[in-house]
């Protein structure tokens, strides 16, 4: 058995057989091979290196008739690797003597190949890297004969494991057979996570490197409440898991009752529960939990995963399904964020050199206003089908608010002249998620109609840690004293301004914050649909005098451990037992 730690994105445990992907998206076979297999799989393996070895000869030839021999030599290089006979010689001794497969043998010679010249200080050596990987990917597509997976078309349940996961490929996640995800990279609040949640299977990422022990096929445990990965696990842990399982069902089915009960406090303080959605058929889990509405709608997934840009058409039809299936409550529908990791599967996330604080969100809008036009297009005209808001994202200043505005009321001028029907008076909201706004809030107030905090950004900017880099995740903390008061503020300046304020990002679904977000002044909190039941249940167990005492005794502690320290105790006092009432 061995167990790999990682960061816990989405709750929950499961169990089931694995499937492993390699970085270029191939699905690594199962791992053994019958002893009598064994000569049969040297042979596969020989004809693979030959064929791979012809085709290489032929590139080399090509090039070095029309780029000259320098770059055919690139080729020459690789020729030469290929034979190497210690490579070799691992190779055939891993499918003799471990009775691994060919495939297998290969992957994992290869990448102890790349990491060695990985590692190696000499730059020009660690270029090699990329080489052995393209080696690697060649003899395995020669080997397995098949494309790279498709997630989402599966036709068993399967727990995947992975290098990373980009949020494009984990919206087309098949949600049926994929039972929970774990990847070697990523952080806490990478939009890979935010689609786990959606999806409502466990998840855990940033593990570090693991797959090469694993296999597929095997057995395997994700343990998204601990963060942790389990590798052919024994006989006591699986039965200990499956109990963990049956509690998480049971715990769901008490929570469920919670429904039709009102989301208030012990005083009789309302406080709204919306759902964060990424997918139109999300909206049913949204009514099945209670909803008040969808207080975040990722328009932006409607991109993400496919081949073509939706048009207006598309567009419309998501919008029209989410709003009628919330027969009259809000949906805030966000405009596109696209950027930073949220890319189509063909565009290069980091051919900028900073993509999250570039090209990205409302920016990107502006400067494609055909894109952004259509998108305002569909908003508006399903705005006459129920009570729909717009809202924009990653707002830095008041000029792009007032430039995204007047965007708007072009587009209600051109449906006007064209008599279709729209809302004029659509509330129009900004996001909160750039500490200068948030810093200065009073500036934004008198244009919109409400705000939303996107803790998640507001976090990476405020404490300058990516939100999807596993590496600097023990730095990113909502219960930085910093993020504290910047949602103080902004919640007084809105309160002052009378307008409504919600809070959106990921901190919103966290039991351990809801004392402290009441008492800093929120009264409406959207989160993930399967967090309302236990937002709400804590709600329901606390004062709002109890909360505000939280806020005063939280806001001046010195740091984010003292903070989640003390929340944590807060919590347990209020909820000893987690009853239900
Ligand atoms: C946020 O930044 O908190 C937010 C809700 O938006 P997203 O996670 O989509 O960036
Ligand atoms: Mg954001």
């Amino acid at each position: 058995m061995q167990i790999f730690e990682g960061i816990a994105v989405s709750p929950g445990v499961a169990i089931g057989e694995a499937i492993v992907i390699d970085n270029e998206g191939f699905r690594i076979p199962r791992q053994s091979i019958s002893p009598s297999a064994v000569d049969a799989e040297l042979a596969r393996l020989r004809r693979s290196v030959d064929s791979v070895a012809s085709d290489l000869e032929r590139h080399r030839r090509d090039v070095t008739e029309q780029l000259g021999e320098e770059c055919g030599a690139i080729f020459s290089a690789q020729q030469q690797m290929l034979i190497d006979s210690k490579l070799q010689q691992e190779i055939e001794s891993l499918i003799q003597s471990e009775q691994f497969s060919a495939a297998y043998s290969v992957s994992r010679t290869l990448r102890r190949f790349a990491q060695v010249f990985q590692n190696l200080e000499n730059q020009f050596m660690a270029e090699r890297a990329h080489d052995i990987v393209d080696i690697e990917q060649r003899l395995l597509r020669d080997l397995l004969g098949h494309e790279p997976e498709d997630l989402g078309d599966l036709d068993s349940p399967v727990i995947v494991l992975t290098h990373d996961l980009t949020p494009g490929e984990a919206a087309r996640l098949d949600s049926q057979h994929v039972l929970a995800f774990a990847s070697e990279i990523g952080g806490p609040g990478g939009h890979t996570a935010i689609v786990a949640k959606a999806l409502e299977i466990p998840a855990v990422v940033g593990t570090g490197a693991f797959r090469t022990e694993a296999s597929a096929g095997e057995t395997v445990i994700i343990d998204g409440d601990r963060g942790l990965v389990i590798l052919q696990p024994d006989e006591a842990t699986v039965s200990q898991y499956q109990q963990q399982v049956e509690q998480h069902r049971s715990h769901a089915a008490e929570l469920a009752v919670l429904r039709d009960l009102p989301s208030e406090t012990l005083d009789g303080q309302r406080v709204e529960l919306f759902a964060n959605i990424e997918f139109p058929k999300e909206v049913s889990a949204c009514v099945d939990r209670g909803a008040a509405g969808i207080g975040l709608y990722r328009t932006e997934f409607l991109y993400l995963g496919k081949d073509q840009e939706p048009t207006e058409a598309d567009h419309y039809q998501a919008y029209a399904e989410v709003v009628q299936a919330m027969s009259g409550r809000p949906v805030v529908i966000r405009t596109l964020d696209l950027g930073a990791d949220k890319m189509n599967q063909d565009s290069d996330p980091y051919s900028e050199r900073n993509p999250f604080l570039g090209l990205r969100s409302i920016r990107l809008s502006l400067r494609n206003l055909s894109l952004f036009r259509t998108q305002l297009r569909a908003i508006l005209r399903a705005s006459v089908l129920g009570d729909v808001r717009v809202m924009f994202p990653l707002i830095s200043t008041v000029a792009e608010l007032r430039q995204a505005r007047t965007e708007l009321e072009k587009i209600m001028d051109d449906l006007e002249a064209a008599d279709i029907p729209f809302n004029r008076d659509i509330p129009v909201g900004m996001m909160v998620e750039v500490p200068a706004t948030a810093m200065t809030i009073e500036r934004f107030v008198k244009e919109v109609d409400f705000l939303s905090i996107g803790t998640n950004d507001l976090i990476q900017y405020t404490l300058a840690v990516d939100r999807s880099n596993r590496d600097v995740a023990s730095l990113y903390d909502a219960a930085d004293p910093s993020i504290l008061q910047l949602i103080h503020h902004v919640c007084d300046v809105a309160r002052k301004a009378s307008i409504p304020a919600t809070l959106c990002g990921q901190m919103s679904a966290s039991a351990n914050y809801t004392m402290l977000l009441l008492g800093l002044g929120l009264r409406s909190l959207s989160v993930p649909p399967s967090a309302i039941p236990e937002i709400k249940n804590v709600c329901r167990h606390v004062s709002l005098e109890q909360c505000r005492q939280v806020a005063q005794t939280a806001l001046p502690l010195e740091s984010a451990d003292d903070v989640t320290h003390y929340l944590k105790q807060e919590l347990a006092k209020a909820l000893p037992d987690l009853a239900i009432h």
